[in-house]
């Protein structure tokens, strides 16, 4: 399941509807503080895609010191500038950095990485709100690759709020119906549960963690996970071993990257609506 070719699609039908809207701006504004590598290259391409996109995309950069009171005043601005419609605070903040006293100040229209307490609380109520970018990304590879959900057996591992937990009430919410297992490091015999799923999506952020024995055969796998190798970035799926054994394979990278960014656009484009400022 390819990523990169759907993020190409998204950006490019986004770019289309903007233009075709061409009196409304729609703007997504970053936040980075401190100097995390991969961090400054996520918020890159996040911008380089907004711009492909038609979008307009602003950058507030802190220093690694930054303190409280210059992170949540950086956020405040942009929360009440009617011309800023997403507003995405990088994580990790640094040490010392109180994170849910951030995200707090991100209203739910703006919230558009869909991390923050309301709209977390929005997406288990079954309420409109923003969803996280990574979670919401698979399930739009699901569903552009034609991957049955309704009634099959799907094991989540990893629990985190940013991807694990709300991946999990995606799958099992009504309409993509799936049954769905959580797995975390206390489960017990991962492989063997693994193995009755149809549908894997691992999180786990453990390199090779997945091989082709937790994989029935035609199961649908999933790479969320993202190491730091000698080798470059591998996933939590070891790609080679599996892909013999699997009936649809995300490749990592190239697979929910992407697709990250894709919803993280969409989302942009959606809160520029929820905020009046973009047509219909
Ligand atoms: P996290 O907060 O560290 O959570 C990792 C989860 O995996 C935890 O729930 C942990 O269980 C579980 N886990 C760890 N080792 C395990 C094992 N051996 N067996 C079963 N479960 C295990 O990480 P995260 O923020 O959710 O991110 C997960 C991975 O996805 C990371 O590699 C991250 O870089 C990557 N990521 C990718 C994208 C993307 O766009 N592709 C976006 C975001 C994150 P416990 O709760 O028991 O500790």
């Amino acid at each position: 399941m390819d990523g990169n070719r759907l993020r190409d699609e998204i950006v490019a039908s986004l770019r289309q509807e903007i233009e075709a809207a061409s009196q409304a701006a729609v703007c997504l504004a970053t936040v980075l503080v401190g100097n995390d590598k991969p961090s400054q290259i996520y918020v890159r391409n996040k911008h380089r895609k907004a711009q492909e996109a038609g979008m307009v995309s602003r950058h507030v950069e802190l220093a690694q010191n930054a303190t409280q009171t210059e992170v949540q005043s950086a956020v405040r601005e942009l929360a009440d500038d009617d011309s800023v419609h997403g507003i995405l605070v990088q994580l990790p903040l640094p040490a010392g950095v109180d994170v849910e006293a951030v995200l707090d100040l991100i209203p739910p229209e703006k919230d558009v990485d869909g991390l923050t307490e309301r709209s977390m609380g929005r997406l288990l109520r079954g309420r409109v709100g923003h969803v996280p970018c990574t979670p919401l990304g698979v399930m739009e590879l699901l569903n552009r690759y034609g991957i049955e959900t309704s009634g099959r057996r799907a094991v989540v591992i990893g629990r985190s709020t940013l991807v694990g937990l709300p991946q999990v009430l995606l799958l099992g919410r009504k309409g993509c119906d799936a049954t769905v297992t959580l797995a975390h490091s206390r489960t017990k015999d991962l492989a063997a549960l693994c193995r009755k799923a149809d549908i894997i999506i691992a999180a786990a952020g453990m390199a090779g963690l997945v091989t082709a024995d937790f994989v029935s055969p035609q199961a649908t796998v999933v790479d969320v996970g993202i190491s730091r190798t000698a080798a470059g970035i591998v996933g939590d799926v070891d790609f080679d071993s599996v892909q013999e054994v699997a009936g649809a394979i995300t490749p990592m990278p190239g697979g929910t990257g992407p697709m990250t960014i894709g919803c993280l656009l969409k989302n942009t484009l959606a809160a520029a609506r929820m905020l009046g400022a973009f047509p219909r």
